[in-house]
């Protein structure tokens, strides 16, 4: 009987464990992939970032020191999600925004550092982008703090 119970109570664990499990999965992003599909299309430093919630070294993306105009876009989905011309040099070593476009990156709540800070990522695909602060210029007063690795500068084309 005592075996039959700890049979069940494990069960129940386990359907508890897998239904918690589902629903973070289940927010419905317009392009999902499974892990290792992610795996396949990305390169380890932008699956480290993008999927794992991972930080890239700071001074180390080439992206830091671009101030043109042009489009930031999702590395892993091609959404458009920051512009050139809210970029700014923030000291940080990270490419650093006042503001988003709005719509195409989405908020949550990140306690891992064991205090509270706004984590970003792309609305289309859920790719961990970076964190928001509230140290940023005069502007919005918002920092974005972004990976380089999890975007991609595409140009403004001349006309
Ligand atoms: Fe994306």
């Amino acid at each position: 009987m005592k075996n039959i119970l700890l049979v069940v109570l494990t069960l129940f664990i386990f359907s508890c464990n897998s239904s918690a499990q589902d629903k973070k999965e289940a927010k419905n992003y317009k392009i999902t992939k499974s892990d290792v599909q992610w795996k396949a299309d990305l390169s380890e430093m932008q699956y480290n970032v993008l999927r794992k919630a991972g930080t890239e070294r700071p001074f180390t993306s080439p992206l830091n020191k671009i101030y043109k105009e042009g489009t930031y876009v999702c590395a892993a989905c091609d959404t458009e999600l920051f512009e050139g011309k809210y970029k700014y040099d923030s000291g940080s070593g990270w490419p650093s925004f006042d503001r988003e476009i709005e719509g195409n990156v989405a908020f949550d709540t990140d306690r891992k550092l064991g205090y509270t800070r706004t984590e970003e990522h792309c609305a289309t695909c859920g790719g961990h982008l970076g964190h928001v602060f509230n140290d940023g210029p005069e502007t919005t007063g918002k920092r974005h703090c972004i990976n380089g690795v999890a975007l991609k500068f595409i140009p403004k084309k001349k006309e």
